[in-house]
C-alpha cells in the first residue's frame, strides 16, 4: 500500500468506549450488591496540593460515585511523614469497607513512592504497581494490571478483534507505569514485542515495521508520519500541554496530522485518556471479586 498523505485513519474514539464500559461496571456493581450485600468501595490518597492530581482524583471521585461504589477521598497535607502515609495504607489495607486502595503520584519529594506502593495489599492494589502484581502480569497470570495499558488493549481488541495473535507491536517508551505493562500484555496476546526507549538507536525504523504501535515517551509529536507503516493501528498515550499560537492546548506523542494512512489511531485528547479512569473502577470491581471469591470476569 502506498503512503497517501490524503487518507484518513479511523479515529478509535476512547470517550465512547469508556462510557459504555462505565455502563457496564455500574450494571455489574448493582449485580455484586445484590450477590454479596456489600457495596464496592475504592479509596484514593491525595498528599500536597499538586494542582493536576487534585483535578485527577476529584474526577476518580465523581466517577466512582457515580458508578454507584463508595469513593473514599483522604487529603493530607504536603508535609505528611512517610510513617503517617503508611500508616493510613495499613489502616486502608484492613479495612472492610475498602476494596481498591490507590495513592496519586507524584508525591511530594521527601516520600519515597516506591515504598508505599509495595505497602499497598496486593489484592487492594488497583494500580497494579505492586510487584505481585507485576510478577503475575509477567508470568502470563494477571489480575490486577496498570490502568492505562489496560485501556489501550480494550481499545486495540475493539479495534482489531480478539485475536492479535502474530501481530508485531511496538512500544516507545518503557516506564513502569505504561511502556513495560504494556509490551508484557501485547507479550501474553502472542504479539511479537519490540521495546524502544530514550537510547534505542534507528527508533523511526523499527517503529515503521510495526503493525500496532504504542507510543508513551511524553514527547509531543515525536512520532512523524514516516514512522507509521500504512494500515498500522497507533495509540497514542502522551499526554503534553503545549503552546500553541498563544494559546495552551494539549497534544499527544505522535503528530496526529500526518497519520493519514494508519488504519486508525488514538486522538488526543479524547483515545486513551478516558480509559484510564474506566479502567481503574473495572480493577476496583475485579479487587472485589477476588475478595469475595467470586469468579473475575474475562
Ligand atoms: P516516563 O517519563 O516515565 O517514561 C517515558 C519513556 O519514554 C521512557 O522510557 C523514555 O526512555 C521514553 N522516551 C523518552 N523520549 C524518547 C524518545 N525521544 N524516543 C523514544 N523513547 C523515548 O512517562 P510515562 O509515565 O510512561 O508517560 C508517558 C506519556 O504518557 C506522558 O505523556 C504521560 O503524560 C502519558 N500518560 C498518559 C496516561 C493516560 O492517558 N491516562 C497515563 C499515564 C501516562
Amino acid at each position: 500500500m502506498s503512503m497517501d498523505r490524503f487518507a484518513r485513519a479511523a479515529s478509535i474514539d476512547g470517550k465512547q468506549f469508556a462510557a459504555g464500559l462505565l455502563e457496564r461496571i455500574k450494571k455489574d456493581v448493582e449485580i455484586l450488591k445484590a450477590q454479596t450485600g456489600v457495596v464496592p468501595g475504592l479509596a484514593v490518597v491525595l498528599v500536597g496540593d499538586d494542582p493536576a492530581s487534585s483535578v485527577y482524583v476529584a474526577s476518580k471521585h465523581r466517577q466512582t460515585v457515580a458508578a454507584g461504589m463508595k469513593s473514599f477521598v483522604h487529603q493530607l497535607p504536603a508535609e505528611t511523614s512517610q510513617n503517617e502515609l503508611l500508616g493510613l495504607v495499613h489502616r486502608l489495607n484492613v479495612a472492610p469497607e475498602v476494596h481498591g486502595i490507590l495513592v496519586q503520584l507524584p508525591l511530594p519529594v521527601h516520600l519515597d513512592p516506591n515504598a508505599v506502593i509495595q505497602a499497598i495489599h496486593q489484592d487492594k492494589d488497583v494500580d497494579g504497581f505492586h510487584v505481585s502484581n507485576a510478577g503475575r502480569l509477567f508470568t502470563g497470570n494477571p489480575v490486577l494490571v496498570p490502568c492505562t495499558p489496560l485501556g489501550c488493549m480494550m481499545l486495540l481488541k475493539d479495534t482489531l478483534g480478539e485475536n492479535l495473535s502474530g501481530l508485531h507491536a511496538v512500544v516507545v517508551g518503557k516506564s513502569n507505569i505504561v511502556g513495560k505493562p504494556m509490551a508484557q500484555m501485547l507479550m501474553n496476546a502472542h504479539c511479537t514485542v519490540t521495546v524502544v526507549h530514550s537510547q534505542t538507536r534507528d527508533t523511526a525504523e523499527l517503529c515503521r515495521a510495526a503493525d500496532i504501535l504504542v507510543v508513551a515517551a511524553g514527547r509531543p509529536g515525536l512520532v512523524r508520519g514516516d514512522w507509521i507503516k500504512p494500515g498500522a493501528v497507533v495509540i497514542d498515550v502522551g499526554i503534553n500541554r503545549i503552546q500553541d499560537g498563544g494559546k495552551s492546548k494539549i497534544v499527544g506523542d505522535v503528530a496526529f496530522g500526518e497519520a493519514g494512512h494508519a488504519r486508525a489511531i488514538t486522538p488526543v485528547p479524547g483515545g486513551v485518556g478516558p480509559m484510564t479512569i474506566a479502567c481503574l473502577l473495572s480493577n476496583t470491581l475485579t479487587a472485589f471479586r477476588g475478595q469475595h471469591n467470586l469468579a473475575i470476569a474475562a
